[in-house]
């Protein structure tokens, strides 16, 4: 059985004095319980990446960014690579996220570029995909997805795709208090490995992590995270405060 996947999405939030007091607090928890039945990721905002990989360093925690370009260098005012992220050593790095698609236009065309960006830097891929509240009413969830994972996932090779992490993250759950079920999760997980499947292969389906978002809690990470489908969560609100994000981190180990 895979350890569980759980990355904190600190969104737009904290600034580096905060950033450094939450990861310094996380390492001690992690080092007190000899943390070692899930994998820990951490996805401060740009300007605190560094800071909280200096509190982190040697640790079982991982660092993530919430986003990158796809560029390597050049005249792109405000944006950050691939090889910045390595230097202030990033493993992870959220794509596509909802907020991402809505807010700033990203397609899945463009989320593919840095798919790729991301892969060709060596640094794990989080790929965001899940439909938005009317493909949810219109019952066109599998269809959204199928689009989502045909097009960002387009050019990545067997080896690649390895390095992976596919979160399934309902965008009407994302920050609402409204998360779907786990009967919902599981069918929709396993949907998207038995497009894996035909995509790749079948070892690939299997072996790929496929993690949940969208209103995790301490209340409800246990059950909607227990499914042997679900490798993990990315847990947005709820990982804020680090003692919420502890509860959830301590459920994950229940589920043994
Ligand atoms: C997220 O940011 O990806 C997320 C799932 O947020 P929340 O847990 O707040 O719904």
């Amino acid at each position: 059985m895979t350890k569980k996947l759980l990355v904190a999405n600190w969104k737009m939030n904290k600034g580096v004095v905060q950033s450094q007091q939450y990861a310094e607090d996380l390492r001690l928890y992690v080092e007190k319980t000899r943390l070692s039945h899930c994998e820990i990721v951490i996805c401060p905002p740009f300007t605190s990446l560094e800071a909280v990989q200096r509190k982190i360093n040697g640790s079982a925690i991982s660092l993530g960014a919430q986003n990158v370009f796809y560029e390597s260098s050049g005249a792109y005012t405000g944006e950050i690579s691939t090889g910045m992220l390595k230097s202030c050593g990033c493993e992870y790095v959220i794509t596509g996220h909802s907020e991402r698609r809505s807010h700033f236009n990203e397609t899945n065309l463009i989320i593919n570029k840095k798919l790729m960006a991301v892969i060709d830097e060596g640094l794990k891929p989080i790929l965001c995909i899940g439909e938005t509240l009317q493909e949810h009413e219109d019952k066109i969830t599998e269809a959204v997805i199928e689009e989502q994972l045909h097009i960002c996932l387009a050019h990545i090779d067997e080896e690649a795709v390895k390095n992976i992490v596919i979160a399934y993250e309902p965008v009407w759950a994302i920050g609402t208090g409204k998360n779907a079920t786990p009967h919902q999760i599981e069918n929709t997980h396993n949907f998207i490995r038995k497009k894996i499947k035909k995509m790749f292969n079948e070892e690939i389906s299997r072996s790929l992590r496929i993690i949940y978002g969208g209103s995790i809690t301490p209340e409800n990470s246990r059950d909607l995270l227990s499914p042997e489908t679900v490798n993990g969560g990315l847990v947005g609100g709820s990982s804020l405060e680090i003692d919420s994000f502890i509860k959830i981190i301590e459920s994950v180990k229940l589920n043994k």
